[in-house]
């Protein structure tokens, strides 16, 4: 049995959601349907859960919502026209999205949760409609009635563990069961979603939960591909991939599988086939536990990332002090700021965060209390951060590595800010200034593909 997932770009538009349905006879295997909310259709277009999010706040800040309204509604009746789905069946969900405001929520990021949640929703249920009347025995299946419980953080919920025993019951189902991406329930039955993107994590849960022997996850690439494709033209395409490699090459900004719905995949050692609904035919790529075949290349994929910054610290004979970094991470752990790396040298540390963590406000509180905890001789932020990440298996056992990589950036002028080699076998991480990033990533590019 498989799973099979379709981003927001696959359900668009009754034109994409008619690959969709060709995608799904051509393998009876493909027993369980995930599905995003309708995406763009072009560029500039705006995603079903984006109108959501603006009708939320429409209706929080009491506003007029006509507009907003008619445009979501469209979206659906486009999709529902263009396979002649009777308009008894399509009128309940045009129902639901003008009925949003009336229903009873907790508080406002209920409400926005809910909202968002309904482009999955009313999504699978009109997908369920459609194939059942082109003659497929399917049905759509909510997240409460598969058993899909959540934790209560209404945009950011993590599965709990226990209700996979829920789900194992629909294990081997006889009928294709059309399953909303992004969301699920609390234990009170409260809607939480996922973080955005999240209807990949979902098709991970249900692939896990179910014991599927493949979780494919379509989207509009051919394949993941050894470098993001607006940089390089044509870059390779990688064939096969570890779960280990994705995990480090998503985490350094590779997007096109969400980073959390790994987890599932690698507890329940699910294979991940990404593919591309517009060209079902290309093979697309694997990620696993470990690969089938061996590759020439040392270097599996390059990424990089700006949404990094830096807090740099000197102080002379920082080395001989007991205690100073506790005193700096317990200042952030009451500040509940999480850290990405602390590269040290002798006199000078310079932790690197996740820059969406920090505020203007609390840099200037961090940068009062650490300076009054550790008196250091010197200490500043830095936001012109880009971490750069080279990964893959092969470097596990090939020498000189690192050598290539310095040298390539060294003659293309780029100026390294951090070298980290640090545990991992499998990846050497860099920072560099981000006017310098893009440049990088085609430098080593081209050093270690070309
Ligand atoms: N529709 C949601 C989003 O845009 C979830 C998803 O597409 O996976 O974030």
């Amino acid at each position: 049995m498989k799973v099979i997932k379709f981003g927001g770009s696959s359900l668009a538009s009754s034109t994409q959601l008619q690959k969709v349905l060709s995608i799904v006879k051509a393998d009876d295997q493909r027993r369980y349907v995930i599905v995003s909310a309708p995406g763009k259709r072009f560029d500039g277009d705006t995603k079903v859960t984006d109108l959501l999010i603006q009708y939320a706040r429409q209706t929080i800040h009491r506003q007029d919502t006509t507009a907003i309204v008619d445009t979501i509604i469209d979206r659906y009746a486009e999709i529902g026209h263009g396979f002649n789905v009777p308009d008894d069946q399509l009128e309940p969900i045009f129902d639901i999205i003008r009925n949003l405001p009336k229903q009873p929520y907790a508080d406002n990021t209920y409400l926005m949760a809910a909202f968002k949640a309904h482009g999955e929703r009313l999504n699978a249920q009109l997908v369920a409609a459609v194939f059942q009347k082109s003659g497929l025995n399917a049905r759509y299946l909510d997240p409460k009635d598969a058993g899909m419980v959540v934790t209560d953080v209404p945009d950011d919920a993590q599965f709990i563990d226990s209700s996979y025993q829920a789900l194992a019951k629909w294990a081997n189902s006889d009928q294709i069961l059309v399953i909303p991406g992004f969301f699920a329930y609390n234990r009170n039955g409260q809607i939480c979603t996922f973080s955005r993107g999240g209807s990949d994590i979902t098709g991970a849960i249900i692939a896990r939960g179910v014991n599927a022997e493949r979780y494919e996850n379509f989207t509009d690439v051919d394949a993941i591909y050894a470098v993001n494709p607006s940089l390089v033209a044509q870059p390779a395409a990688i064939a096969e991939m570890t779960f280990r490699e994705m995990r480090e090459l998503s985490y350094a900004g590779f997007s096109v599988f969400h980073d959390e719905a790994l987890i599932p995949a690698i507890q329940g050692n699910i294979t991940v086939n990404v593919k591309n609904t517009n060209h079902p035919e290309a093979p697309g790529t694997l990620i696993q536990s470990t690969k089938a075949t061996s590759t020439k290349y040392p270097v599996t994929g390059i990424a990089s990332s700006s949404s990094f910054c830096s807090l740099y610290l000197r102080k002379y004979l920082l080395n001989k002090e007991v205690g100073f970094g506790r005193k700096i991470l317990t200042i952030l752990e009451d500040h509940h700021v999480s850290y990405e790396h602390m590269p040290s040298g002798i006199d000078d540390l310079t932790i690197i965060f996740d820059e969406h963590q920090l505020t203007p406000e609390l840099e200037k509180e961090l940068t009062a209390e650490i300076s009054a905890a550790v008196h250091p001789d010197e200490l500043y932020f830095t936001h012109d951060y880009s971490i750069l990440m080279i990964v893959g298996e092969n470097m596990r056992n090939r020498v000189g590595i690192m050598s290539r990589a310095a040298t390539a950036l060294a003659d293309n002028n780029i100026k390294l800010i951090m070298v980290n080699q640090g545990a991992s076998e499998i990846s050497i991480m860099f920072g560099v200034h981000d006017r310098d990033a893009d440049q990088a990533v085609i430098a080593l590019y081209n050093e270690f593909f070309k």
